[in-house]
């Protein structure tokens, strides 16, 4: 019996959590204050994680991250007002990832609306361009089917961020227990298949391509594809190429992979397979010159709507990825069919590869001294040429490629990579290597910086539950860094092993060294002269981590790096933050668009 006369009373808390649960929600990452504390502890009770972070935003990538990696949406818990619009930049990313997330905000007191209540703020209506789903429940009663449908809404059809506001007299009412009824955990997304007769069409197009081609997209690995596509794959020996998430669907290393060779795949192919990726930015809207004008597209994706953007496909397999791949493969079950290994166009994919890759015992590897890296060329032949030379420079301060090859040297193959920044993540996606689906999270389909420390906490915690001994390597510019930098102390405080990367350029995409800084000053206040690139050069980022009691290490040589990644590797009980400072203008090596300079193409 209770002391408090409240026997047979719940609280409007105590109902949320029980109902996220009930519809098997187990991870909540947010912020507590006015009024959603009492949320969070009744989560705990409940039996629901909860991680307290430091800013709403990294908060929301974290719950939108174990959307993406589990399958089940991950709660962002939220105050009101300015809380909840902190929170909207990690909707607005769930939301254009394609990603589950319940997003929970308190709100003022109904009592009070319109009268200018503390942190009053429409926020129903502020989530709806970040959401697929916005509402506020009428009364406790009903708040387990609201949550019910949030989380039906957030993994069926298409996957995206679902709001669900409480008003803050909500949360500590009592109503009788007896009067709440919890919805049953709704059902797994049914699975949705093509038309027959687009299927057929579908493999007669794969039939007949001369110069076939498989782009695999971050909607595959949702949809945990990867056994069904790599099946297709092999079996009809296709060529495929991964989008930046869709790495790891297949490994990166698989030799029907030929993302060394990816605009060459982009512009000859005269058929592509979509699976489960958009025509956007990322793939360059599948329009010339990066295509051919004439080229089929058999586009495949659950979202009928998303189909025929920005192309007319020859074939639209409206479903399931998983499903569909499987529908594919029946049709070459019946007839068997592959595309021949000796074609024109496998040529033209592995000269090009090769040329890119060109290792040889001239390989500048080779002749360095003491290098310990000739297994890294026997494993790892994915590298594009020029980055070898790059890489092997012995000068001072280091660059890009030398950087991320000493660092894929020691990753192991099972972990996780996360990523941001603006070469940092251009450049480390082509070196650093995907071994499984669902292991690589970056600033995705809306660019966002300051996602990895969020994304990199969701990881850690996943894994603890699922994988335990699984590492999570971060590997951030100093820009992105900076966007979610005190999430060190959640890091910390809930002691991930995460290993952080910053990658210390001085600057945004290029930043000055201390001597040119110093030299800058005596022309005039920094808010004057200083490049709006700029950042503090020399900064000891390692320093944020040891404030807090993880290890930081500052590494300005490969053997500095090689060193404390070793020990940081080895450490699997702290979390550690290894400042490499690298040339301030180093830039990416040239590309060969030639179209770009060509007049007759
Ligand atoms: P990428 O960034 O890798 O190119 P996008 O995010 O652009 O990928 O595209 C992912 C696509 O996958 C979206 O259009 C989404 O509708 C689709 N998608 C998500 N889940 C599934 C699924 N289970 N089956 C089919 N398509 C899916
Ligand atoms: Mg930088």
């Amino acid at each position: 019996a209770r002391s408090d006369g409240l026997e047979g009373q719940v609280s409007g808390a105590r109902v949320i959590a029980q109902a996220l649960k009930t519809q098997d929600v187990n991870y909540m990452f947010g912020i507590v204050g006015i009024p959603v504390t009492e949320i969070a502890l009744a989560a705990q009770e409940v039996g629901i994680r909860y991680i307290g972070m430091r800013n709403e935003q990294a908060a929301c990538y974290a719950a939108s991250a174990v959307g993406y990696l589990t399958g089940r949406p991950g709660v962002c818990l939220v105050v009101s007002g300015p809380g909840l619009i902190h929170g909207l930049g990690g909707m607005a990313n769930a939301n254009m990832n394609c990603w589950p997330l319940i997003v929970i905000g308190g709100s003022s007191e109904r009592s009070q609306e319109t009268m200018g209540a503390f942190q009053e703020f429409p926020q129903v209506e502020a989530c709806r361009l970040y959401s697929k789903f916005s509402a506020r429940p009428s009364s406790i009663e009903a708040i387990p089917s609201i949550i019910e449908k949030a989380v039906r809404s957030s993994i069926y059809g298409r996957p995206g961020a679902c709001y669900v506001d409480i008003p803050a007299d909500f949360v500590n009412l009592q109503v009788n227990v007896n009067s709440i009824k919890y919805v049953e955990c709704c059902m797994p997304p049914p699975i949705s298949m093509a038309e027959t007769s687009a299927v057929r069409m579908a493999a007669s197009v794969i039939r007949n391509a001369k110069q076939p081609l498989v782009i695999i997209g971050k909607g595959a690995a949702y949809a945990r594809a990867e056994e069904s596509i790599r099946k297709l794959v092999e079996q009809c020996k296709l060529p495929f190429l991964p989008t930046p998430m869709g790495k790891g669907v297949i490994r990166d290393n698989h030799p029907n992979c030929v993302a060394a060779a990816r605009s060459r795949a982009l512009q000859f192919a005269d058929v592509i397979v979509l699976l489960g990726a958009r025509l956007n930015w990322i793939l360059h809207f599948g329009l010339p010159p990066r295509y051919q004008p004439d080229v089929k597209f058999i586009q495949a994706d659950i979202c009928a709507e998303e189909l025929g953007n920005n192309v007319r496909p020859a074939v639209t397999l409206l479903g399931d990825i998983n499903a569909v791949t499987k529908q594919l493969l029946e049709q070459f079950d019946k007839t068997p069919w592959q595309y021949p290994p000796e074609s024109e166009w496998w040529k033209v994919l592995r000269e090009k590869m090769k040329s890119n890759e060109a290792l040889s015992k001239e390989s500048p590897w080779f002749k360095m001294e003491g290098s310990s890296l000739s297994s890294l060329v026997q494993e790892y032949r994915r590298i594009p040429h020029p980055s070898w030379e790059l890489a092997s420079k012995k000068s001072l301060p280091m660059n890009y490629y030398t950087v991320f090859y000493h660092v894929q040297e020691q990753l192991p193959r099972d972990c996780f990579v996360v990523s941001e920044g603006a070469n940092t993540m251009d450049i480390g996606r082509t070196v650093l290597q995907n071994y499984l689906p669902r292991h690589r999270l970056d600033a995705g389909t809306f660019g966002t910086m300051g996602v990895g420390l969020g994304f990199a906490i969701a990881a850690a915690i996943v894994a603890k539950d699922r994988n335990p001994g699984k590492r999570v390597i971060c590997v951030e510019g100093d820009s992105a860094f900076g966007f979610s930098g005190m999430e060190v102390e959640t890091i910390c405080r809930y002691n991930l092993p995460i290993v952080l990367l910053v990658v210390n350029n001085n600057g945004i995409y290029q930043g000055f060294d201390t001597d040119s800084w110093k030299e800058m000053l005596k022309f005039g206040d920094a808010t004057t002269v200083a490049p709006p690139m700029s950042l503090l050069p020399h900064s000891h980022y390692e320093h944020v981590m040891t404030a807090f009691g993880g290890k930081g290490y500052f590494v300005q040589t490969p053997e500095e790096l090689q060193k404390s990644l070793r020990q940081s590797l080895a450490d699997t009980t702290n979390p550690s933050l290894i400042n490499i400072m690298i040339e301030p203008q180093a830039t990416r090596k040239a590309q060969d668009f030639h179209w770009l300079t060509q007049s007759n193409l």
